[in-house]
């Protein structure tokens, strides 16, 4: 890949995270041109551009140098994390920035008599995050059936294609509306500035370290 001078963050780009992620960089002192429909958009101070991208692009953007830094939720950073191959870049949780906060969770139909993961076993489990939900059976000694859905995962039990979900939680109010309960956390998330293990050695990589001075410095004060 030809060498950038210019940084670059993806995020984004319409979505929960979308606002709060754009807020933060303000916080920061990083203005951007250019509507927010579009893919890029570039930084007018610094040199620091945005690329706006599905959320779940944003780990292998950075996996393979066409950004240095993400802002994305946890849940999808170590969900790349748990399934990328051995050959790729691997990721860093920079900083996690204290927004976008939710649960990976199981839930079962209200009838469904919860007391420990062993009860899984040999049970259908409908999620969006196979890598994290195979690592917590696997650390449980759970074998059970992984049914990996893009989307619409609260809904499976109803349709009888899955015993139990694993899924993001935030209010619980999407359970509810499914007769569904939250019985086990597999992570806490919120959303986290992410970056390569190895920073790059050159003047991106002293604007990185100039950016979480500042992060630090804005979430001090917001805490
Ligand atoms: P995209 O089009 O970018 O793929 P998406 O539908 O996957 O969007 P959102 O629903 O906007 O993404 O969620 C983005 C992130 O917000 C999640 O990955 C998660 O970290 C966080 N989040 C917080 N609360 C919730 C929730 N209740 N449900 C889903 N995600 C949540
Ligand atoms: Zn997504």
């Amino acid at each position: 890949m030809k060498p950038r001078d210019r940084l670059r963050i993806a995020m984004q780009k319409s979505g929960r995270l979308t606002e709060p992620a754009l807020e933060l960089l303000k916080r920061c002192g990083l203005t951007f041109r250019q509507s927010r429909d579009k893919l890029f958009c570039f930084g007018e101070g610094e040199p620091v551009d945005l690329l706006l991208v599905r959320d779940d692009d944003i780990p292998g953007l950075i996996a393979q140098g066409v950004c240095e830094l993400g802002i994305v939720g946890r849940n999808v950073l170590d969900e790349f994390r748990v399934t990328a191959g051995r050959d790729s870049e691997p990721l860093a949780e920079l900083r996690p920035l204290g927004f976008g906060r939710c649960r990976l969770s199981i839930a079962v139909p209200q009838e469904f008599d919860y007391r420990e993961p062993a009860q899984l076993s040999g049970q259908r489990i409908a999620t969006s995050y196979p890598g994290l939900l195979g690592a917590w059976l696997g650390e449980h000694g759970v074998e059970a059936g992984v049914v990996t859905l893009a989307g619409s995962v609260e809904i499976a039990p109803k349709l009888g294609t899955a015993d139990a979900i694993c899924d993001l939680v935030q209010s619980g109010g999407t359970l509810v509306a499914n007769q569904l309960r939250e019985v086990d956390v597999l992570l806490d998330s919120e959303a986290v500035l992410a970056g390569p293990q190895a920073l790059p050695a050159d003047e991106r990589g002293d604007l990185v370290e100039l950016l979480l001075k500042r992060l630090d410095g804005v979430i001090q004060v917001r805490e």
